[in-house]
Formats: C-alpha cells, structure tokens, sequence
C-alpha cells in the first residue's frame, strides 16, 4: 500500500525505532478513551512531549503530529478491519515496500517482472526483512508482491481477485491504500513502517507476523 513510484509521502524523514513501544500503546488507548482518534492533535502534542519524541526522532512538533495522527489512524482502521479479515477465506495477499530490501543495488538478487510490476525476491540474504517477511506470509497462503510503488496496487487487484490484503508502507500511503481496498470491499491489515526513506527502511516483522 504505497504511493507512486519515488514519490515520498511525508515531506520528511523519521526513525521511530528508538521509541519505546509503551508510546503507541497510550497514543492508541488514549485515542480509544477520548473517541478522538480523529482529531487528536491536543493528545498526540502531549505524548510527543511527554516521550522526548523531538529529542529522540529530531522530528520537529508539527511533523511528529502529522505522522502519530496518521498512525494512530492505521491503529484503528486494523482494529475495525480485524473481523471482516480474519472472516476472509480465499486468497489473500501482502504488499511490501521495495525500499525495505537489505539491498538496493545488484547485491539484490530479486528478479523485476515489468509487467505487474514487482519484485520476486529470491531469498539471497536470511537477514533481509523482505525475505523473512517473504517466507512468513508465503508459509500462510499467502500471494507477495514487493512493489516499487503503490500505484502498481489497482493493477494487481483488477487482474487478479484478493478476498483480503496485508500492507506495509508508511501511514500516509497506507491510508490510500485502505480507502483503494474499501471502494473494492476487500478488508485489510497494516503494518506502518517505523523508518522511512528511499531506501533501508524498517518495520516490525513480529508486528507482520501477527496480523497475516
Ligand atoms: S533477500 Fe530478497 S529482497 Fe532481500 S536482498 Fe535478497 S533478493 Fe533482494
């Protein structure tokens, strides 16, 4: 679930990786207790401050909010998308971002088929998030696609039927993603990444792992 080709969501980079996960534990629960979780800036201000997030991410106060709304927002949509998910027989499918290969050179031994388009990974490096990421969901059923952008999603979903779909991308293209996935009534499940960027970004495998 991610943007065109190249196009950078977030006019900003982030690494949230030294955050402590008790952080968006209470972004959530506060959300939840306050039924705000659309319009939480004044909520979002006081964990940002309360958890260093500026000194820890070097995020300024108005890039922080923009990106823990959008998050939290993932947060919730999972969590009204759960059962319609976990209800879905048939064939299911995960997104990944390319940028999270361990590689973006020829050390990737991925193969690009042009015409989805996508990567195949071909599993050269065991600590490659793609790959573990790769195995897991293919070990469940699972059909993967490693995408250079989120536009080749409505392609892949008019050639082929999903009966639900896992993304990973960051808050802003996931929520595109969610919105292309309901005009088509396919429930979903996201996992934000934490890093951003062209190229190493990061996410949670465990967190993946839970949700396929
Ligand atoms: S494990 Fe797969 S995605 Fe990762 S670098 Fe190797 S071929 Fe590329």
């Amino acid at each position: 679930m991610s943007r065109g080709a190249g196009a950078m969501p977030y006019g900003f980079t982030f690494d949230l990786r030294g955050l402590p996960r008790s952080f968006f534990q209470e972004l959530l629960k506060l959300a939840y207790s306050l039924k705000i979780h659309r319009r939480m800036s004044h909520a979002a201000r006081y964990l940002v401050k309360k958890f260093r997030v500026q000194e820890i991410t070097g995020l300024n106060l108005l890039e922080a909010i923009s990106l823990f709304e959008d998050l939290l927002e993932i947060q919730v949509l999972n969590i009204l998308n759960r059962d319609g998910f976990m209800a879905a027989g048939g064939r299911k499918v995960l997104f990944l971002p390319h940028c999270a290969r361990k590689y973006m050179d020829k050390r990737c031994r991925a193969e690009f088929d042009p015409s989805t388009p996508t990567y195949r990974c071909m599993s050269c490096s065991p600590d490659c998030l793609i790959n573990q990421a790769s195995a897991i969901a293919r070990e469940r059923g699972y059909d993967v696609y490693v995408l250079p952008g989120g536009s080749c999603i409505p392609k892949i979903l008019a050639l082929r039927r999903y009966d639900a779909a896992v993304g990973v991308a960051c808050g802003a293209e996931l929520k595109l993603g969610y919105m292309a996935l309901k005009r088509l009534g396919i429930p979903g499940q996201a996992v934000p990444l934490l890093k951003n960027g062209c190229a190493e970004t990061y996410f949670d495998v465990e967190e993946l792992r839970k949700l396929l």
